[in-house]
């Protein structure tokens, strides 16, 4: 199975009632596993925070919830973790975050363990897909038994990699009786201050366990020589070192400080090996006790086994983070062939528009030839970073892109703040019916829920115009020509927060039609090469002829609207 696929099967052996959360690679297929077991209520949310929060609300109620997220996903929900490790729980609630060491579809790299000592929480790091599915099914019971929520941290090998998995039968769980305790789980301050002490004493029991617990274990070997690690890393540490002993990490925090100093006591030299943060290095060297790590193991990107390989080789330096990209296989990031939103990326370069980007596909526009946004910081933070541009270059015609599934999840926020402040930008909302980059999920636009049943959809004109921004237009964004003429009149008039929705499904989900392809016409064709510009993989300069390649080409017909030649044309299947 998938790690992924093994988390959702834990969760579903463990009795869950509920699994929550908002898609992001590489977390995004857990729920998606976990929708295809009908006994569990599925659900996409419009953001990790309120998945979180629902699923707070299914575990005080007394049943078992998965929530799932990406690590900057975790950002968001930060807010109601702090409190609910205050309050804890009935039912079990395991939260799942996956890293992204090396950044493969991230703004940056995270370590997530420090956000489980942060709110003193638990978490468990499996190192494969049968360990995925044991931890996610014992954090349940670890959950109900210590009163807390759990996190599961996984990382993209982990959850992308595939192993052998021994399923088991679910078992029957049924959700507590509910309870009142307003004490326990209303965090007025007066019940905030009991339940702080409350706290504490968790986890000092929590650490007299983890010296028990089977879940951390020592494997001897060689006396001479130690690592200490969890995680898919105690597979790499497996593969180059076979004859190392380890002391493998099952509970990352809080850690078996007694194993620990036993395992030091009895290996020679001993080095920690982990991913990003020196975590666990930093643990255990404050509690006194004598390793290595961050002097060999690198602490920028993902630690394969050939980077560990160099870290414990003959002398030689550690690998930058150009030498650690050789570990990464080419694959240029590109806007789809027919993308929807391929020409507004190009006349917002052409009207020579700054640009703040979002998270999502259209980051993309800002690889050349389209070359058109300007920043990219977070999930929502388009519109708020074009309002901050605009405030310090009043002189600039600043544009926010924001897609669909992004705008509900946390654009909605600085839309508003816009149309309060009454910020003089251009809101460009590219609606293309689904959460496009993560696999394409449903969201409240697009009337489907995770399980499949239609569902109210969000009009996010309505909403738009509810939050009181004046002038919406929304239009197909294959109109790319009145689009052009539209937008230079409202950058003329030049007055006040202005939204364009541009409608068109994503590509991954459009149904082609009869359409079949376009087509240059040589005999038309003057070789401006402005359609190159559009950046679109289906059209290629061979020599000194521009070709659409028939295979690649989607027809979405915005090359030959952009041909001032008339010479792209529409060909049919016979
Ligand atoms: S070649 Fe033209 S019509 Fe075909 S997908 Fe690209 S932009 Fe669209
Ligand atoms: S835009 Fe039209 S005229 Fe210019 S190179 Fe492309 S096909 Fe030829």
């Amino acid at each position: 199975m998938l790690g992924n696929e093994a988390i959702a099967r834990g969760a579903y052996e463990g009795g869950v009632q509920v699994g929550s959360g908002y898609p992001g690679t590489p977390s995004s297929e857990i729920l998606e596993y976990l929708s295809q077991y009908k006994e569990v209520h599925s659900r996409w949310c419009p953001n990790e925070k309120v998945a979180l929060e629902v699923a707070a609300g299914v575990a005080i109620a007394g049943g078992r919830v998965l929530v799932t997220m990406k690590h900057v996903g975790l950002n968001v929900a930060a807010d109601p973790l702090m409190t609910i490790s205050y309050t804890g729980v009935r039912g079990g609630l395991v939260i799942v975050v996956a890293d992204d060491p090396g950044m493969h579809s991230s703004q940056n790299e995270q370590d997530s363990r420090n956000y489980a000592k942060f709110a003193k929480i638990p978490f468990l790091e499996p190192a494969d897909s049968e360990e995925a599915r044991i931890f996610t099914k014992e954090g349940f019971i670890i959950s109900e038994k210590f009163d807390t929520p759990i996190m599961i941290r996984s990382t993209t090998r982990v959850s992308h990699s595939r192993s052998v998995v021994f399923p088991q039968e679910r078992i029957h769980f049924t959700p507590f009786p509910y309870q009142k305790d307003a004490e326990k789980y209303v965090m007025i301050p007066a019940f905030a201050r009991k339940r702080r002490v409350a706290l504490e004493k968790r986890l000092e029991v929590l650490r007299g366990w983890v010296e028990e617990s089977d879940l951390n274990r020592i494997e001897m070997r060689d006396p001479q020589f130690g690592i200490i690690t969890g995680g898919v890393l105690y597979n790499h540490v497996r593969e180059v070192f076979p004859q190392a002993s380890i002391l493998k990490i099952g509970i990352g925090y809080p850690l078996p400080y007694q194993t620990i100093s036993d395992f030091v006591r009895k290996v020679k030299n001993v080095v920690v090996v982990e991913e990003l943060d020196p975590f666990w290095e930093t643990e255990i060297k404050a509690a006194g006790i004598p390793v290595e790590g961050r002097n060999r193991i690198p602490g920028i990107g993902e630690i394969t086994p050939d980077v560990l390989k160099v870290a414990f080789g003959v002398p030689q330096p550690v690998p930058s983070i150009d030498d650690l990209n050789q570990y990464i296989f080419p694959r240029p990031p590109v806007l789809c062939a027919g993308c929807p939103h391929r020409g507004v990326f190009r006349i917002l370069s052409e009207l020579k528009i700054t640009v703040t980007g979002d998270i999502g596909c259209y980051t993309l526009g800002v690889m050349p030839p389209i070359s058109s946004i300007d920043s990219c910081i977070c999930m929502g933070a388009s519109i708020s970073n074009a309002e901050g541009f605009k405030l310090t270059h009043p002189e600039l015609t600043v544009g926010a892109v924001i897609g669909d599934s992004t705008f509900i999840h946390s654009g909605i926020g600085p839309l508003l703040d816009a149309v309060y402040n009454q910020t003089n930008i251009i809101v460009f909302i590219l609606d293309n019916r689904i959460t496009a980059m993560t696999g394409g999920q449903n969201h409240p636009g697009t009337g489907i829920t995770l399980m499949g049943e239609k569902t109210s959809a969000l009009d996010i004109e309505e909403l738009v115009k509810a939050l009181g921004v004046k002038e919406v237009h929304h239009f197909s964004s294959f109109d790319i020509l009145h689009f052009r003429s539209l937008l230079k009149e409202v950058i003329k008039k030049n007055s006040g927060p202005t939204v364009f929705i541009l409608s068109e499904p994503c590509q991954l989900i459009r149904k082609k039609g009869n359409k079949n392809f376009y087509q240059v016409d040589p005999n038309l064709c003057r070789l401006c090469k402005k359609c190159l510009q559009l950046g679109c993989p289906a059209i290629r300069l061979d020599g000194e002829r521009v070709q659409i390649i028939a295979e690649y080409c989607r027809a979405c017909g915005v090359c030959s609207q952009i041909c001032q030649f008339n010479a792209i044309k529409e060909e049919y299947q016979s």
